[in-house]
């Protein structure tokens, strides 16, 4: 089709540009809503071919959206850049240059199409939920479907992503002296201590595929006193968010339980959770056409495919939406998270899948916006989902 060979054709000529940009975000790897270098570089290249680009979007500043086309179906793609302590481990300036590249060459016709794009960009994914935040905010408002890609070690049109409850908890005891008078104190320490043993007791009951993992973020003050405040983090993950609050309820009394036997006061809090990812099938098969005409094979990932979470979950229960996933490495190798798919990110293999990707992706945007019959699908497929 003449609009696909003119969208792969713009790609390519960005395809120097964009590795530049991908790069030099990897070059400098930004927190949780600290991306103010990525959004920058992002919302520059955009602005150079031609795109409005309005920067700080929904109150977070390292936010930015572009909008083009005309009134009419919509269709958002997003991107990612924030990096994680290790730097970009997760690949997410591969994520923005295949945004950023998808949106360059659906603009070099934007004249054409039957529809609008929306170019947005989604802080704060590793731990922030920039995603939920613009899409309780309304930058989302009007847009019919979405679509991002993440790179990985493995190649899949769908990725069933868990939900998530992320628990603080704090545990507050009574200092005293460890050694002249430890009968005075009551320990925090053990408080969490005992918290960890009891939820992996608790792992037992949990559902098949489901996750639990914690950290202790303050484990006492000094040696030589009894502590008189730990904290800690849990993330539990299942397939949908009710099980998720299951596990989080169980890892509540797990807290409990510890404050209990150790005399001291348990506090917790949620500071987050994603929703599990509703893979829209229609639009990760029409993406899944695409990569095979331009050679790789993209099957739908199996139910039981261990996975992270992510917040573009949340953006797939409020839209139809599809986060697929690319190999920039391969299995046993390196994969999200590790320190090995530091250099992945920035390889010229994870540049090339940066290129195709963004193709497939731009092309499937586009059927959507020029086919009513396939988006009507996608919304069909969409209404009857399942939510639980
Ligand atoms: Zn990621």
């Amino acid at each position: 089709m003449e609009a696909h060979k003119l969208i792969c054709e713009a790609i390519d000529r960005f395809r120097e540009k964009a590795t530049a940009v991908s790069h030099s975000i990897h070059e400098r790897p930004e927190l949780k809503f600290e991306e103010n270098f990525a959004a920058e570089q992002l919302s520059s290249a955009a602005a150079d071919a031609g795109l409005q680009v309005e920067k700080g979007v929904a109150g977070l500043k390292t936010a930015f959206r572009a909008e083009f086309g005309r009134e009419g179906p919509t269709v958002a793609v997003l991107a990612e850049y924030d990096a994680l302590p290790n730097g970009h481990s997760c690949g997410h300036n591969l994520i923005a240059g295949v945004a950023l590249c998808a949106t360059i060459g659906l603009n070099a016709i934007a004249k054409q199409l039957p529809g609008k794009i929306v170019f947005l960009g989604t802080p704060a994914e590793e731990g922030g939920g920039g995603k939920i935040l613009l899409l309780e905010r309304g930058a989302l408002k009007g847009v019919d479907a979405a679509m991002m890609a993440h790179p990985m070690d493995m190649e899949w049109s769908t990725m069933p992503a868990l939900a998530t409850k992320h628990l603080h908890f704090a545990f507050r005891g009574r200092a005293s002296h460890a050694a002249l008078a430890p009968w005075e104190g009551s320990s925090a320490l053990a408080a969490v201590l005992e918290m960890f043993h009891a939820v992996d007791m608790a792992r037992l009951h949990f559902r098949d595929g489901h996750r639990i993992h914690g950290i202790i973020t303050n484990g006492g003050q000094a040696v030589n006193i009894i502590p008189e405040l730990t904290e800690c983090l849990f993330l539990a993950r299942a397939k949908t968010s009710s099980h998720a609050q299951e596990m989080a309820d169980r890892v509540i009394r797990c807290a409990k339980a510890a404050a209990l036997a150790t005399g001291t006061k348990a506090e917790w809090e949620l500071v987050g959770g994603y929703k599990n990812m509703i893979n829209n099938l229609s639009m990760a098969r029409r993406y899944a056409a695409h990569c095979e005409t331009l050679g790789v094979k993209t099957p739908e990932a199996p139910q039981d495919l261990p996975t992270g979470s992510t917040d573009m979950g949340d953006i797939s229960h409020a839209m139809p939406a599809i986060h697929p996933v690319f190999a920039i490495s391969n299995r046993g190798e390196g994969t999200c998270h590790e320190d090995a798919f530091v250099k992945d990110a920035d390889s010229p293999r994870g540049y090339d899948a940066m290129v195709r990707v963004a193709k497939a992706l731009a092309m499937t945007a586009y059927d959507l916006l020029a086919e009513p019959e396939l988006m009507s699908t996608v919304k069909a497929e969409w209404d009857a989902r399942e939510v639980s």
